[in-house]
C-alpha cells in the first residue's frame, strides 16, 4: 500500500495525545478531575478527563509550556521555534479545523527538531507514527519487532551508552548470521526508532526498537522469532562484551500474529513516541524531564540538557532505503512536516502581524498554546479570540 491518498497525516490523533495525559501537575482548566497520590519528584497526579477535546487542550498547553522550559535549559534553535513569520512582514495565524474541532498555528518558522522542542516533536511524531501503521498494516507483509538494550549505571554517558548500542546493532546488521537470517526468511528491512529514559536510581536507559518487515513466504511464528531473537543476541552480546559490557539487559521481541488496529497502534507508538511516554516506576522520558526541571528539579533539567548533546545529528526514526521503497513512504524531513500545513481545509480565525505589539505580548506571556485552547473553545469563532486578544491590551 502506498502512503499518501487520502490519508490525513497531519492530524494529531487521540493516540498521539496520549503522549502527555499523565504525570502533569497543574493547568487551570475548568472540569479537570485529578485523582492520584503523591508520589517522589513532584510527578504526582494522574490527570482524568472529561473528555477528549478537554485532554486535547491539556496537552496543548503542556507541550507550549514544556517547549519554554526546552528553551529555557537548551536554547539554541528551539528560541526562535514559532517566533517569525516565514514572509516578510508576515503573521502568525491561528487556523480551526471543523473536522476535528481542533486548532493550530500556522504561518511560522518551526525548529523541527523532534528530540527537543515538543511542539515540533507532537507533529513529526504524528506523520512517523501514521507512516509506520501502513508498513505494519499491510497484508503482504509481516513483522517482528525487536528491542536492543544495554547495561547501563548510573553516571554512565548517555552519548557513549547510545554509541555503543548503535554499534553493536550496525555489527549486527553486518553479520554473517543476519544475511543468512535475511535470505532464509525474506527480509526486507526495518523501521528503527529510539526510546531514552532517565532515573535518578540507575541514569540512562536507551533502547532501540526496530521493526523488520518480512515478506510472507514463510510465516514468521513464536518459534522462529525467538530462533532469530537469540541469533542476534549471541552477535550482539559479542560485541557489546568487546566494549566491556559484562551483563546485557537483552533482546526481546514481538511479532505481527494480533493484526489488530490496537496492537498495531501500540506498536507504532512504541516507536515514535520514545520521548513523551508517561513514567514508569521511577524513570523518565525526556520530556517529563522537563516538566520536572519546570517544576524546580535541577537534576532533571541537567539530564535533559545531557540528552540534547547525546542526540545531536541523531535520526530519530530511521527507515532503511529498501523498505521506504517498497511501501513508497514519500520523502519528507522533520523539518518538511513540523512547517507543513496541518489540516488543508482548516479556516483562519486570527492573523496577528509578528512585528505588532500584540505578538510580543504573546510571545513574552508564553501565551501561544492559550490562544490555541481558547479559539478551539469558541469553535474557531474569531469574535472570542479578538475578545480575549483585547482584553490583554492592543
Ligand atoms: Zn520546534
Amino acid at each position: 500500500m502506498a502512503a499518501g491518498g487520502s490519508r490525513n497525516f497531519e492530524t494529531e490523533t487521540d493516540i498521539s495525545l496520549g503522549a502527555f495525559n499523565s504525570n502533569v501537575k497543574t493547568q487551570n482548566l475548568p472540569n479537570r478531575r485529578v485523582t492520584g497520590d503523591k508520589k517522589r519528584h513532584l510527578l504526582v497526579y494522574t490527570t482524568k478527563f472529561v473528555d477528549a477535546f478537554e485532554k486535547w487542550q491539556h496537552f496543548t498547553l503542556t507541550k507550549w509550556q514544556l517547549q519554554n522550559e526546552a528553551r529555557r535549559l537548551v536554547g539554541g534553535r528551539l528560541n526562535t521555534c514559532c517566533a517569525n513569520s516565514y514572509q516578510k512582514n508576515g503573521s502568525g495565524q491561528v487556523y480551526y479545523s471543523q473536522a476535528t474541532n481542533r486548532t493550530f498555528w500556522h504561518g511560522l518558522i518551526t525548529c523541527g527538531q523532534v528530540w527537543l522542542c515538543p511542539v515540533c516533536s507532537v507533529k513529526i511524531s504524528t506523520r512517523r507514527l501514521q507512516e509506520i501503521k501502513i508498513a505494519l498494516d499491510d497484508d503482504k507483509t509481516q513483522w517482528m519487532m525487536m528491542t536492543f538494550t544495554l547495561e547501563h549505571h548510573k553516571g554512565d554517558r548517555l552519548e557513549t551508552l547510545i554509541d555503543d548500542l548503535n554499534s553493536s546493532i550496525r555489527k549486527l546488521y553486518q553479520s554473517r548470521v543476519w544475511k543468512n537470517i535475511k535470505k532464509e526468511y525474506g527480509l526486507i528491512g526495518g523501521i528503527s526508532g529510539f526510546e531514552i529514559r532517565y532515573s535518578e536510581r540507575s541514569g540512562w536507559h536507551p533502547h532501540r526498537h526496530v521493526i523488520f518487515a518480512f515478506e510472507r513466504n514463510k510465516e514468521i511464528d513464536a518459534q522462529i522469532a525467538s530462533d532469530i531473537r537469540l541469533q542476534a543476541q549471541g552477535v550482539i552480546f559479542k560485541e557489546l562484551e568487546k566494549r566491556g559490557y559484562k551483563t546485557v539487559s537483552g533482546v526481546t521481541v514481538k511479532e505481527s500474529r494480533q493484526r489488530n488496529d490496537a496492537y498495531i497502534t501500540k506498536i507504532a507508538n512504541e516507536i515514535t513516541l520514545g520521548q513523551d511516554k508517561g513514567s514508569r516506576g521511577s524513570s523518565y522520558s525526556p520530556f517529563q524531564l522537563l516538566e520536572l526541571s519546570k517544576q524546580g528539579e535541577s537534576w532533571a533539567g541537567e539530564a535533559f540538557k545531557e540528552y540534547a548533546k547525546a542526540t545531536k545529528g541523531k535520526q530519530f526514526i530511521r527507515w532503511s532505503a529498501k523498505l521506504k521503497n517498497y511501501f513508497h513512504v514519500a520523502e519528507m524531513t522533520d523539518k518538511e512536516i513540523a512547517d507543513k500545513k496541518q489540516d488543508d481545509d482548516a479556516r483562519l480565525v486570527v492573523s496577528i502581524p509578528t512585528d505588532s505589539e500584540l505578538w510580543k505580548t504573546i510571545r513574552k506571556r508564553h501565551l501561544q498554546g492559550y490562544l490555541l485552547v481558547i479559539a478551539a473553545g469558541a469553535k474557531g469563532d474569531a469574535k472570542a479570540l479578538q475578545v480575549y486578544l483585547d482584553s490583554f491590551g492592543r
